[in-house]
């Protein structure tokens, strides 16, 4: 026999379960969630900075 679980859906931070359509679980989850989206872009951002300085010293030295 199978055990019929209402709709629901999963923190996406702590996977805890929440009802349908919901992302988070609280507000602390919340705010995490938006704290490593945040460090991930910086850390995007860091390495096309890196890259493009990266294509720039190789242009000059190529020259
Ligand atoms: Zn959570």
């Amino acid at each position: 026999m199978t055990e019929r679980v209402p709709p629901h859906s999963h923190c996406i931070v702590c996977g805890a379960a929440i009802p349908e359509g919901e992302r988070f679980c609280s507000e602390k989850c919340r705010m995490e969630y938006e704290r490593r989206r945040k460090k991930a872009a910086t850390l995007q951002w860091m390495l096309a900075g890196a890259l493009i300085a990266l294509g720039v010293v190789l242009m000059l030295r190529g020259v």
